[in-house]
């Protein structure tokens, strides 16, 4: 049935009620106009393509963090990377432009990535756990997590990364489903849906505390052994 004959159909159903009505109550037949309209169903996550994908993350209202938003920051970088990566959620700056990892700790994490020849403009694609901005950038609540980590795994899925980079306990936790602090999962690789995944601190975390730039420099290491790429400039 096409969508025109679905709207034929309903208006001829509304008729056949009033109709109804005025048999019923014997008062005479009035047709009361009514409007339909067919919503456009939406596609299931699991069976988007990027389009879809990024127009249901765009519009989603799963859950409170929506209310706040000023964007909703979906990701970006290449078609078909090397290495994804996975950050917390958006920020003031990311939140402004929808765009992850575009504040301080993004220009951070630029410089951990270009030692190794990694760069978002050709083969690293950067998403968030959550693709909203918790208030005042707080860690994102168990709920909101579960609500928006479908899209994430649909957007490993389609691009199908060689590696997934977790940065921060909330990208561990959330893909790995591993509690412990990120002191004790760094330094080892794990596997998410058969793609290997390497957990570091999160960029703020180290802005925070330079003492930890020498462990991301090992994890940074890690990933190039891993993908087999030089290392261009020691740090
Ligand atoms: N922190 C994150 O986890 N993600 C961003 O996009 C920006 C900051």
């Amino acid at each position: 049935m096409t969508d025109e004959e679905k709207l034929e159909a309903l208006y001829g159903y509304s008729e056949l009620l009033d109709e109804a009505k005025a048999v019923v109550s014997g008062q005479p037949y009035v047709h009361t106009p009514v409007e339909f309209s067919l919503k456009p169903a939406e596609v299931p996550v699991e069976e988007t393509d990027e389009e879809d994908l990024k127009a249901l993350v765009e519009g989603c209202r799963r859950c409170s963090l929506c209310e706040s938003r000023t964007h909703a920051v979906y990701g970006m970088g290449s078609e078909h990377p090397l290495v994804m990566v996975v950050g917390e959620g958006p920020g003031y700056n990311e939140d402004m432009q929808g765009l992850p990892f575009v504040g301080r700790s993004g220009q951070f994490l630029d410089q951990w990535l270009s030692p190794i020849g990694l760069s978002r403009k050709t083969n690293v694609y950067i998403a968030n756990i959550v693709k909203c901005r918790p208030p005042e950038n707080r860690t994102p609540a168990q709920d909101e997590v579960a609500a928006c980590l479908p899209y994430l795994k649909r957007q490993i899925k389609l691009r199908q990364p060689k590696l997934l980079l977790l940065c921060g306990s909330t990208a561990a936790h959330a893909l790995l489903g591993r509690m412990e602090g990120v002191g004790r999962l760094r330094g080892q690789v794990f596997s998410f849906d058969g793609i290997p995944a390497i957990v570091t601190y999160h960029p703020a975390a180290v802005l925070r505390n330079m003492d930890l730039k020498k462990d991301v420099w090992h994890d940074v290491k890690l990933v190039a052994s891993r993908l087999g790429l030089k290392i261009l400039r020691g740090k």
